[in-house]
């Protein structure tokens, strides 16, 4: 049985004064409800206080992105054993860091192994474009990002997938739960044919793209998807709160 997942991936949204008073709002209402991972995602700047906020309660802690290098004259990078000190999961491969800051299938590649090297749980994004939506290639896509992504690793221990649409991140047109279930289903056979059906079986794939608290029910119901990975709603405490509580419910009864 998969532990279902909902994480919360800030983006570059809270000042740290604004990061506390997020987790104050959603702290108490998030470590009640059971049955789910509640993850948030907050800036780099804000891990370690966000931390402290939240070390007494179940809510566990991600980052956003990571380097590659554990150290070194890298200025500006955050190293995965600078992260594995602080938080559990980190966010790796987002379309936002493919389209904007240029990220290859082979650095997202090392920065998995990083992260599994660290001790740390990627999230690891894949997802087609609108055109190749449009064109019947998401499984070629998504083919293609796994095999890149993973290449060259033996045993993804702790690794969890987020299947995020570009198309449907950010722009309120979100898949639909049909959709996204056959998709990650696909996901699972791709795993399945790389490591094993007892991995794919246990491996946590996740939606994301535009899910609030009035889409949630829909995804939750399919019997692939494990949680979600939720940009914009997940800022709004009471929406999160909503979209984690209904996810704890409908995934009891399954
Ligand atoms: C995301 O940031 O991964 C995301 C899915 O964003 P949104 O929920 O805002 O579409």
């Amino acid at each position: 049985m998969r532990v279902p997942m909902i994480a919360g991936n800030w983006k570059m949204n809270t000042t740290v004064t604004e990061a506390v008073a997020l987790v104050n709002e959603m702290r108490r209402g998030l470590d009640e409800i059971d049955n789910v991972d509640k993850v948030i995602c907050p800036p780099f700047v804000s891990l370690a206080t966000v931390r402290e906020l939240i070390k007494e309660s179940s809510i566990k802690l991600g980052a956003q992105n990571i380097y590659f290098e554990e150290k070194g004259a890298y200025t500006g990078e955050i190293s995965p054993l600078m992260l594995a000190d602080l938080c559990e999961f980190v966010i790796i491969g987002h379309s936002e860091r493919r389209q904007y800051f240029n990220e290859t299938g082979e650095m997202i590649n090392k920065k998995v192994r990083a992260a599994l090297r660290a001790g740390l749980k990627p999230i690891l994004c894949i997802g087609e474009r609108l055109e190749e939506n449009e064109a019947g290639r998401t499984e070629e896509v998504v083919t293609e990002q796994l095999r890149s992504s993973l290449a060259g690793i033996d045993y993804p221990s702790g690794l969890i997938i987020a299947y995020e649409p570009v198309w449907a991140i950010g722009t309120g047109r979100a898949a639909t739960g049909k959709q996204a279930n056959e998709t990650i289903g696909f996901i699972r056979q791709i795993i399945s044919q790389k490591y094993g059906k007892k991995i794919a079986q246990d491996l946590r794939i996740l939606y994301g793209g535009s899910v609030t608290a009035d889409n949630t029910a829909e995804f939750m119901q399919q019997l692939e998807i494990d949680g979600a990975l939720v940009g914009g709603a997940s800022l709004k405490a009471n929406e999160f709160l909503s979209i984690v509580k209904q996810t704890s419910e409908i995934k009891q009864v399954r």
